[in-house]
């Protein structure tokens, strides 16, 4: 069915979204997840959003929002589809980190082009800045920026906890002040879905608590309840107040270092039926180590038939190792961050282009790669333009960057149907360079 179909039936069916309480879906969610027709998950597509990558398998979104293609028999790798209302995820995916409505120094048909499918949206930052009367005025996150695939949005959680520098949680939520100006601010479960609800995502995360590392094993558990209690909340919230919307909740797997804990707080998300999971207290400075344990400790206790999404994570050679543990998706700020100090990423590793050796250098930064930065500049005139703080120069290397992570993906999700997965994780962790983020000669 096609996007204008979708549309009209929706628009002209008339009929209001069937009845589902919080109390009936926490209760039985296998009941809850029949609750809805195809037709009444449309009701609100625009007409100048109908060039949206709604196909056939979009009509079956509630009943079928997941699909797994094929699994790795050597190790918990999958190659997937997630249905969203604004297109097709295939899996696994990178999605670029839009923090303030923008995937930095990008737009979004340079994003397009080196093959974006999904991009993150960021609560906290949107919501202080410009705010949501803002987007909601303008029609929501997707018209505001102009961009019309599928939107996650983080739930402000981590933000909350990692820059806002004055903070007090409670039971209720959290109070913090504004690390722009100061004001003093709230957000709990419903606040927070509420902002994702106003932005327009596609898929919304939980709230939760991300403690930092290291972490005492009495807060860590603490918080972990903490995180489940609010997880409730959010579930509550949805599925009273997003009836009829075609909108993914994924929760957020909490616990730090310690197993048990891990396996308490990835079984109690399940419990609440989430439409996936995230792996969370992540990326907050852990040794490599403890990261993939913390993946191999929640793994095992989230369903196969959702997706897994591994956050703030992470090198290139990591992402292939977390594929193989069982993750469909990922986000990072990497590419995107370190081409402002001039570093690009290769199959070899990274490169510093601000360094001496690149000085006349005419190749690309990469023989052979699609990317239009690699089709018509060189090394030289990249370094020239960094050394000489061109804004051009750091949008050159983002836009190779991204090239880099989203092909990388697609090169994995090639080797997972022809069956290829094992040789291509073993060559490409091989010739990878241990990742060295500071790594600049004279
Ligand atoms: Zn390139």
């Amino acid at each position: 069915m096609l996007a204008r179909e979708v549309w009209l039936l929706g628009s002209q069916s008339g009929s209001a979204p069937q009845t589902s309480t919080r109390e009936s879906t926490l209760l039985s969610p296998i009941l809850a997840r029949s609750r809805r027709s195809a037709v009444d998950n449309f009701p609100f597509v625009q007409v100048d959003e109908l060039d949206l990558r709604l196909d056939d398998s979009a009509a079956s979104f509630e009943e079928m929002h997941f699909e797994l293609v094929s699994t790795d028999l050597m190790s918990r790798a999958r190659r997937g589809r997630l249905e969203t209302a604004h297109g097709t995820i295939d899996t696994p995916v990178f999605m670029p980190v839009g923090t303030q409505g923008t995937v930095k120094a990008t737009t979004p048909s340079e994003l397009s082009e080196v093959g974006a499918q999904v991009i993150l949206g960021n609560t906290y930052h949107l919501f202080l800045r410009p705010g949501l009367d803002v987007i909601r005025e303008c029609g929501g996150l997707h018209r505001f920026m102009g961009w019309n695939r599928p939107i996650l949005t983080d739930s402000g959680g981590f933000q909350v906890f990692s820059l806002s520098k004055l903070r007090r949680i409670t039971e209720e939520g959290v109070h913090f002040n504004s690390h722009i100006d100061g004001a003093p601010c709230f957000l709990s479960p419903e606040v927070s879905m509420q902002i994702q609800d106003t932005l327009g995502s596609d898929i919304f995360m939980a709230f939760d608590e991300c403690p930092p590392y290291p972490c005492e094993r009495a807060y860590a558990e603490a918080s972990l309840e903490r995180t489940l209690r609010w997880a409730h909340r959010c579930r509550g919230w949805t599925e009273k107040q997003l009836q009829g919307k075609p909108r993914l909740v994924f929760g957020i797997v909490q616990g730090g270092v310690y197993r048990e804990l891990r396996e308490k707080s990835a079984l109690g998300l399940v419990n609440l039926d989430f439409d996936g999971y995230a792996i969370g207290g992540v990326s907050v400075g852990e040794p490599e180590a403890e990261m993939m344990r913390a993946i191999d400790n929640s793994e095992p206790f989230l369903p196969k038939d959702k997706p897994r999404y591994a956050m703030g994570l992470g090198t290139p050679p990591q992402l292939v190792e977390m594929v193989a543990r069982g993750v469909d998706m990922f986000d990072c700020v990497l590419p995107t961050r370190l081409a402002r100090n001039g570093t690009a990423f290769t199959a070899a590793g990274t490169i510093n282009l601000k360094n001496a050796e690149h000085k006349t250098d005419q190749r690309p930064i990469t023989e052979g790669c699609a990317c239009s930065t690699c089709q018509s500049f060189s090394r030289a005139y990249i370094r020239h333009l960094i050394k000489a703080e061109e804004i051009l120069g750091l949008r050159l290397i983002t836009i190779h960057n991204l090239h880099f992570y989203l092909h990388l993906m697609r090169q994995i999700r090639d080797a997972l149907e022809a069956g290829t997965f094992p040789e291509f994780r073993e060559r490409f962790v091989a010739n990878y360079a241990r990742y060295e983020p500071d790594a600049e000669t004279p």
